[in-house]
C-alpha cells in the first residue's frame, strides 16, 4: 500500500491519506489490542429531496420530521466517549433544513475541531452552494454518492423511489449543481470523497464513473458492492465474480493521483478461492489503494438524534440496543461487543490487516461459516 497520496490541506497534522484512515477499525484494534468505540455517527435528518434507488435508509425518509434531542445532550454523550477519533453526520440529506445546519451540524463540527476529532458529512450536494460553504472551515470529508454516467442516469437512479419524480430538465439542473458544488469545495481545499456502488447498473461502467469523479476534483473514490438493505431488497444481485471483474476494471483504468478506498468487500484473506485472495493481495499492495475494514459495530455506533436510539448501523436491519437518554455510549458499545451477533463476526488476522466480515455480508454469503476458526492464507 502506498503512503504517498496526501489529501488534506498541505501541512495539516495527521493528513487523511491512504496510511491514515481513522475511520478504519483496524487502527484502534492495533492501538488498544481490542475493539474500542472511536467513531460516532449521528442521523440528523430524515428529510431528502431525492429518493435514490439504492438508498440504505430510504424507508425512513419522510416529508416532515419531528424535533430533535437538544444538542447539549448529544455533546455531553460525545464528551464521555474516551477514545473518540471521528464523527460522521448523516441523514437523509443532513443539510436539507437550514436550521439543522445552523443549530446542529456547524456546532458539532466546531466541537470536533476543538477536540481534534475528524469529521465527515454524507450529502447529495444538490442544494445551493451557500448551504455548503460554511462547512469549509471545519469539515474534513464531504462524502457524496456518485453512480452516474450522465444526467439521465442521475434522473433514473436518484428519483427511482419518488412518487413524483421531477422532469428530466429539473433533475439535470440538480446534477450539474452537484458537480459544480463538488468542484468548488474541492478547490476550496475540502476532501470530497465520492462513493460508487458496484451493482447491476454500474459494474460494466465503473471506469467511466471513475473518470467523471476525477474530473469533479474529488480526491478520493470510495467503492462498495451493493447489498440488499430493506429499501433496496428487490434490486438484482451481482455475483462475486462480477464484483471482482468490476474491481479489476477499476484497478486497470484508475487515475493514480486519486485515493481508491474499497469497503465491505465480500471476500477475505481466508477465502478458499485463490483468485479472490490474489485480488485482495493486489489491492493491499497497490499504491494509493486501501481496503477499509467495516466500522459498523467494530469502532462505530449510530445515534438517531430524533429518538436517542443507538444502532450498530444507520440501516434498519439490526434493532436499537440502547438509548443515549439513559446510557453512556462507551457502555453501550461494550454491551454490543458482548452480544452473540457481534461475536459471530469477531475475528482478526493481523497479517492481512483484516478484522472480519460485515454483518450483512456474513448474512448473505457466509451464513454457515464460523470465522472464529478461519485464518488468513497469505
Ligand atoms: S480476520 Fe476473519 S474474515 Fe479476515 S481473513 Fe481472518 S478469519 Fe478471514
Amino acid at each position: 500500500m502506498s503512503h504517498s497520496t496526501s489529501v488534506s490541506p498541505a501541512g495539516a497534522p495527521g493528513a487523511l491519506a491512504p496510511d491514515n484512515d481513522p475511520w478504519d477499525p483496524i487502527d484502534a484494534l492495533r492501538r488498544y489490542g481490542r475493539h474500542r468505540l472511536t467513531s460516532v455517527e449521528m442521523t440528523v435528518s430524515n428529510l431528502c429531496n431525492m429518493r435514490c434507488e439504492h438508498c440504505a435508509v430510504g424507508d425512513t425518509l419522510v416529508w416532515r420530521e419531528p424535533g430533535k434531542l437538544p444538542l447539549a445532550h448529544m455533546l455531553r454523550r460525545l464528551d464521555e466517549v474516551e477514545h473518540l477519533q471521528t464523527i460522521s453526520i448523516t441523514g437523509g440529506e443532513p443539510s436539507f433544513a437550514a436550521s439543522t445546519m445552523k443549530d446542529y451540524i456547524l456546532p458539532l463540527l466546531r466541537y470536533a475541531r476543538e477536540r481534534g476529532v475528524r469529521t465527515q458529512i454524507n450529502s447529495n450536494l444538490t442544494l445551493d452552494y451557500d448551504r455548503y460553504e460554511p462547512l469549509l472551515a471545519d469539515l474534513d470529508v464531504m462524502h457524496i454518492s456518485f453512480n452516474y454516467r450522465d444526467a439521465d442516469d442521475f434522473h433514473h437512479i436518484g428519483f427511482a423511489r419518488s412518487p413524483h419524480p421531477p422532469p428530466r430538465e429539473a433533475a439535470a439542473r440538480l446534477y450539474e449543481r452537484m458537480i459544480a458544488n463538488a468542484r468548488r469545495l474541492s478547490d476550496g481545499g475540502m476532501l470530497v470523497s465520492a462513493e460508487s456502488m458496484i451493482n447491476y447498473r454500474t459494474h460494466l461502467h465503473i471506469d467511466a464513473i471513475h473518470r467523471l469523479i476525477v474530473e469533479m476534483g474529488c480526491k478520493r473514490h470510495e467503492v462498495h458492492p451493493m447489498y440488499p438493505s430493506a429499501f433496496a431488497a428487490d434490486l438484482p444481485m451481482l455475483s462475486r465474480e462480477d464484483m471482482a471483474a468490476a474491481i479489476e476494471r477499476l484497478l486497470a483504468s484508475r487515475d493514480r493521483s486519486v485515493w481508491m478506498l474499497f469497503g465491505t468487500l465480500p471476500f477475505y484473506a481466508c477465502s478458499a478461492s485463490p483468485s479472490e485472495r490474489e485480488l485482495l493481495r493486489r489491492l493491499r499492495e497497490t499504491e494509493g489503494v486501501t481496503v477499509r475494514n467495516d466500522p459498523d459495530g467494530r469502532n462505530r455506533l449510530n445515534v438517531n438524534l430524533f429518538t436517542g436510539d443507538v444502532f450498530v448501523t444507520d440501516f434498519s436491519d439490526v434493532p436499537a440496543f440502547g438509548n443515549i437518554g439513559s446510557d453512556r455510549l462507551d457502555a453501550l458499545f461494550e454491551r454490543w461487543l458482548g452480544s452473540e451477533l457481534a461475536r459471530s463476526v469477531s475475528c482478526h488476522c493481523p497479517a492481512a490487516d483484516c478484522c472480519g466480515p460485515n454483518l450483512l455480508v456474513k448474512e448473505m454469503y457466509y451464513r454457515e461459516t464460523d470465522f472464529s476458526v478461519r485464518q488468513a492464507v497469505l
